[in-house]
């Protein structure tokens, strides 16, 4: 792959499969992410060996009442899900996300000299992305929310964008980064495109409101063509989370995905009261090991350990989404707060 002469940013070009800018003639930043992986699955040995580590992960339905998750057991997921994030051991360890750490063998794709897409070495899906910034800069969605959308527009149409809190499933809260999976592979994309749970609200400023009814956990979905005016009801959702959720220092803890297709984005909100739930901290039998982020309250829900795949049920499935969810009253008080504008 041929790199632009005129290339100046702080990525060494050893580290750099391609790079890509906004309006040049070129290959979708979509298409190169799957050019990407399929060179890195050729020339790194430690992605080699989480895609092919894939081939035995098992999956589980569960149903909980009027929803269903779909369980996974992924031993090589252990090291995220059991991740310390507290600042203290954060401080301690060396960024994995800082480019001077990387793997020599890893590559990446530079977009506009800002962020950086490369493949998750532990994968939870066959293709599954970190798109992470150049620089370590805290995990901050309202600072990057102008490059949410974009980045989703350009994976379109092969991948869907995610975002986790840094204090609910960021396993790098200091670094800023996103992460992109396969469009469509977590549930909740479908369960929030047909009529089953999803129920429409209203319309404020271009932008679609609608929210997910008996699905166990709060969601709020945003759905529109003009990314400006996407933005600025992210935004105003954003500052009324933190005013509902009392979350005045920081940013309200949440997960968000986003795609785009048709020419239309589709953004889903879960705000959070909590990252882990009781029983991730209980000892030994009663340990449950699920620390969920965007992809487990999405509805694919990841357990490192075979003795929590196999004995999850619909029922402790449900406590945990309630336990880690917000109230549905304070959800339908943020939406208020978004349709008055
Ligand atoms: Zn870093």
């Amino acid at each position: 792959m041929s790199l632009h002469t005129a290339y100046s940013a702080p990525v060494a070009r050893e580290r750099l499969f391609a790079v890509y800018h906004r309006g040049g003639e070129q290959l979708s930043l979509s298409r190169l992410a799957v050019q990407l992986f399929e060179q890195q699955s050729i020339t790194w040995p430690q992605l080699q060996h989480g895609v092919a580590s894939l081939s035995t992960v098992r999956q589980r339905r569960v149903t909980c009442g009027e929803f269903e998750v779909m369980l996974q057991f992924n031993p090589g997921r252990i090291v995220s899900t059991a991740a310390k994030v507290d600042a203290k051991s954060i401080g301690e360890r060396k960024c994995f996300l800082c480019v001077d750490h990387l793997p020599p063998e890893q590559q990446g794709v530079l977009v506009d000299d800002e962020f950086l897409v490369l493949c998750n070495p532990a994968p939870i899906f066959y293709q599954h992305f970190t798109v992470s910034h150049v620089r370590h800069t805290p995990q901050n969605l309202e600072a990057n929310i102008d490059w949410l959308l974009y980045l989703a527009e350009q994976l379109s149409p092969h991948f869907t964008l995610f975002y986790n809190g840094p204090k609910c499933g960021a396993s790098a809260p200091d670094h800023m980064h996103f992460q992109a999976s396969p469009i469509g592979a977590i549930p909740v994309e479908q369960d929030a495109m047909f009529g089953k749970y999803l129920e429409e609200i209203g319309e404020q400023g271009g932008v679609r409101l609608s929210t997910m009814r008996n699905y166990g956990r709060e969601a709020i979905v945003f759905e529109s063509d003009d990314h400006r005016r996407l933005g600025d009801t992210l935004r105003r959702a954003i500052s009324a989370m933190r005013e509902v959720l009392k979350s005045t220092d920081e940013e309200p803890m949440m997960n968000v995905l986003c795609s785009f297709g048709e020419h239309r984005y589709r953004l889903i909100l879960f705000p959070r009261s909590k990252h882990r739930p009781g029983v991730y901290f209980e000892e030994e039998e009663k340990k449950v090991l699920v620390s969920p982020a965007a992809v487990d309250i999405g509805g694919l829900v990841i357990t490192p350990v075979e003795k929590d795949f196999l004995g999850l049920d619909g029922a402790l499935m449900s406590e945990i989404f309630r336990e880690v969810t917000i109230r549905p009253e304070r959800t339908r008080r943020i939406v208020q707060m978004i349709l008055r504008g």
